[in-house]
């Protein structure tokens, strides 16, 4: 199978991507999605543990910006404390908000990587965009008819990347 919606490395949590990581694999902006990627849908702020990941990034020199298809106010709710630079409505996977995202960051898109909880949206973005995906499976998946059919999607591809780096 091809690159194609494979995700180029997956993580069981956010916390486990750690800037060292990120610099040696030429990345120094995360363009970040929010909703069951650092937290749940009814998490209307981050908490201690994402505010502190954060930090640590900034700290280190890695930029984050906020991603995301759900609402203006959602986001805004979201960012009050953080202040990063965040996007709503941004249709992914359209790709001009990341290219917005970075501009706004001043990192160049071939140092930035797109960190998400789903293949049709965040992935499929990365790889129009050629950076890297890195994919954390959903904290908290919906249930509803029409999530289940979007994971039923993402299961070859989850099983190619799970061949690939099997050795
Ligand atoms: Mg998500």
């Amino acid at each position: 199978m091809e690159k194609f919606l494979v995700p180029d490395r997956m993580f069981d949590t956010v916390f486990e991507i750690t800037p060292d990581f990120l610099k040696a694999h030429g990345v120094f902006a995360l363009l970040c999605d929010i909703d069951n990627t650092l937290s749940p849908y009814e998490d209307a702020v981050p908490d201690a543990a994402v505010c502190n990941w954060i930090a640590k990034m900034r700290e280190s020199g890695v930029e984050i910006a906020l991603i995301s298809n759900n609402s203006e106010a959602r986001v805004a709710t979201y960012n009050k404390d953080l202040h990063l630079a965040a996007f709503a409505d941004a249709h992914k996977p359209s790709v001009t908000v990341y290219r917005q995202a970075s501009a706004a960051l001043g990192v160049p898109l071939k140092k930035c990587a797109v960190l998400g909880d789903q293949l049709l949206t965040d992935a499929l973005a990365a790889w129009r965009l050629k950076i890297p995906a890195f994919i954390v499976p959903p904290i908290k998946d919906k249930t509803t008819l029409f999530f289940r059919a979007k994971r039923a999607v993402e299961v070859p591809f989850i099983r190619a990347y799970k061949r690939q780096n099997q050795r």
